[in-house]
Parts: C-alpha cells; structure tokens; sequence
C-alpha cells in the first residue's frame, strides 16, 4: 500500500509507547470493527467535495445537502462551470458556505484545467487544489485511492493528545507523531476509529472515560483541564 509523505525525519519512539500504541490499536479494532468514513459518495470527485465541505461541520449536515448538490452538478465539468452564487443556495446550511461556494467551483474548474476532471491520485496535486490541504488529501487519497494515511482533525488531534501519543496541536506534527506509532497499513484505520471514538466517547467537553474500552491504556492527558460543569 503506498503511503502519505511523512512531514519530517522521524525518530523512532520509545519501546513502552510503541507497545501501549498497538494495545491501543487492538482494544480499536474491537470497539469499532470495519471503521470507514460516514461521508456518503459515490466516486472519488463527490468524496473531495464532501470533504471540503465537511470542514468545521458534521458530516450529517454534509451528508443532508450533497444529493441535491451532486444532482445538480454531478461531476467537475458542471461544478467548474457554474457560478458561485448558484452553488451558495444548495449548500447554505453548512458553515462557511459562501467561502466553501466559491472553493469548490474553483477546485472543480481546476480538476478539468489540469486533470481532464478526475480527482488525481497524487498527493501534493490534491493539497494544491482551492479549499484542501493536507487533511483533505489524505482523506480523499485513503479511502478513494486506497493511499495510507492519517488525515488529523480536531478529534484525531484530541485523542492523540489525551492518549499521549502527541504533545503536538499542529495537526501535521501530530500525524508525524501518529505516523512513527503505527504500521503504515494501520493508518487508515486508525483515522477512522479514532474520529468514531472521539465522536462517540472522548469527546471535546465530556469525555467518558469511566465507560471508555481505553481507558486502561489510557494517561487521560489534559483532563484536569476539564471544568466539571462540562461533564
Ligand atoms: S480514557 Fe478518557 S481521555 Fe482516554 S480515550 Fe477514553 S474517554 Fe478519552
């Protein structure tokens, strides 16, 4: 399988890391078996835009306006064509749509511009289109292309974090980080399970750690931080 292109030199972690890393990754496997993106698409293009559009917002929300989006421009060449303004109204109910409106008719002129309306199975030509960037490619690269990657959003982050797999908050040092504590063929999964837990489970304000499958393996980093009136 090939695999995201690591964003530094890595130095091997410590042996006790390592091992609580792929413990883990057992207990994952169990909770949440068959983990996969609950972005609905049907090819590769309707997955980049439900990605880009799925930025600061749930993927409910996302997966609530693409039919009517996809109907009415179902593949680059349509989306690249239209107007702003045209696209604002179907996607109105996710956030930041006007800036999100104008991203996608750019990037989708652009797929027909530079390659002939596909989305490419290349890294840096996903991360170069208007509105992506490194999440976005892995996520697109990995499940559409099958590409090993972490893609690191708020709740990989955060899970990172509290697990104390990263100290980091930028979200490329953190994936450096995840990257240097799991198989490559892990990758993949390892993003979605740990959204699905961070969703279901450790979430932002009111982790649940007493219940949580992890919570043996688990340093609880930062909680402390945590006012109990979140809970
Ligand atoms: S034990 Fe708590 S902090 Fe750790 S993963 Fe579970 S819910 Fe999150």
């Amino acid at each position: 399988m090939p695999a995201a292109p690591k964003s530094a030199a890595l130095q091997p972690p410590p042996a006790p890391l390592l091992r609580r890393a792929g413990e883990v990754l057992a207990q994952l496997k169990t909770a949440y078996p068959g983990a996969r993106t609950e972005l609905e698409y049907r090819n590769p293009f309707e997955l980049l835009i439900a990605t880009v559009l799925s930025a600061q917002a749930t993927d409910k929300s996302v997966n609530a306006a693409t039919p009517a989006l996809f109907a009415a421009y179902p593949d680059a060449a349509a989306l690249g064509a239209a107007s702003s303004e045209d696209v604002e109204p179907l996607i109105k109910s996710i956030g930041l749509y006007r800036t999100k409106a104008k991203n996608l008719v750019a990037l989708s002129a652009l797929l027909v511009e530079r390659h002939g309306g596909e989305v490419p199975n290349d890294f840096e030509a996903v991360v170069a289109l208007p509105g992506a960037g490194r999440k976005t490619a892995n996520v697109v690269l990995s499940n559409a292309y099958g590409l090993a990657a972490i893609a690191v959003d708020t709740h990989v982050g955060r899970l990172a974090r509290r697990l104390g797999f990263s100290v980091q908050t930028n979200p490329d040092k953190v994936e450096r980080d995840l990257q240097a504590l799991f198989p490559s063929e892990e990758w993949v999964f390892l993003h979605h399970a740990l959204i699905l837990h961070g969703r279901r489970v450790c979430t932002a304000r009111a982790p649940l750690c007493p219940a949580c499958t992890l919570s043996a393996l688990c340093p609880k980093v930062g909680l402390d931080l945590v006012p109990p009136e979140a809970g």
